[in-house]
């Protein structure tokens, strides 16, 4: 989407609270000349931010705006809105990582290595999946049933939340690790937040309580 200059800003202003209203009307509230508002109304009409209709005038695109407002959401760096990682060793037993769960209320582990290295995810189904017919959770090591690196999808703090909606919608999982890379070669991370579903419904409604008027 492109950037609106100052004067289109202020005619989009002009529009949102007057419309609608005619170019001459426009140019008497910017002591300026039609002519000179000419090419800023052809800008901001091609681009969907205003309509114009033939003796009505110009009045502003409400759909546009949602645009608007979404596309700034998701653009906003997953460092703004990650969240605390919920974090279990990796051989901390699956019984152990189920309470974790209910005690953080989180619908999702991370576990780490001896090193505070990434190590594995642990999600609701797979708590759920080791623990129908297995009778010693307190036995069971919560590396046996997580998805183990590198299998585990991540995001780096400096991507966009809109980076991380799609990974999330595209390979069907609830929450994404938020890492910094340790050492390239080793393909070991470290774990420096969380972001989730949530985390995506929450950056929204706090931008449309924002931007409401
Ligand atoms: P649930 O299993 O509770 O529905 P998810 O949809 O997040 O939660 O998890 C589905 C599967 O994907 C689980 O086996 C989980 O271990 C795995 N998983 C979850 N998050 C990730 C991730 N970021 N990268 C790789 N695998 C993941």
């Amino acid at each position: 989407m492109i950037k609106l200059s100052k004067r289109q800003d202020e005619i989009l202003e002009i529009v949102k609270h007057n419309g609608p209203i005619t170019g001459k009307q426009i140019a008497e509230k910017l002591s300026l000349s039609r002519a000179a508002l000419r090419p800023d109304l052809a800008i901001l009409t091609m681009s969907g931010n205003i309509d114009a209709r033939p003796r009505v005038g110009y009045f502003y695109n409400e759909k546009f705006k949602v645009k608007r407002q979404a596309e700034s959401i998701l653009h906003q760096k997953v460092n703004n809105y990650k969240a605390h990682p919920i974090v279990v060793g990796k051989s901390a037993s699956v019984y152990d990582a189920i309470v974790q769960l209910f005690l953080e209320d989180v619908g999702t582990l991370y576990a780490v290595d001896s090193d505070g290295y990434l190590a594995g995810v642990i999600s609701r189904k797979d708590l759920l999946r080791a623990s129908l017919g297995n009778q010693n959770l307190s036995e069971l090591p919560v590396s046996v049933i997580m998805t183990r690196m590198p299998n585990i999808i991540t995001i780096n703090p400096e991507e966009s939340l809109l980076e991380a909606a799609r990974k999330m919608i595209q390979n069907h999982i609830d929450s994404l690790p938020v890492v910094r890379e340790a050492d390239k070669h080793e393909n070991t991370y470290l774990l420096v937040g969380r972001i989730t579903k949530t985390t995506i419904t929450r950056a929204y409604l706090e931008m449309m309580d924002e931007k409401s008027d």
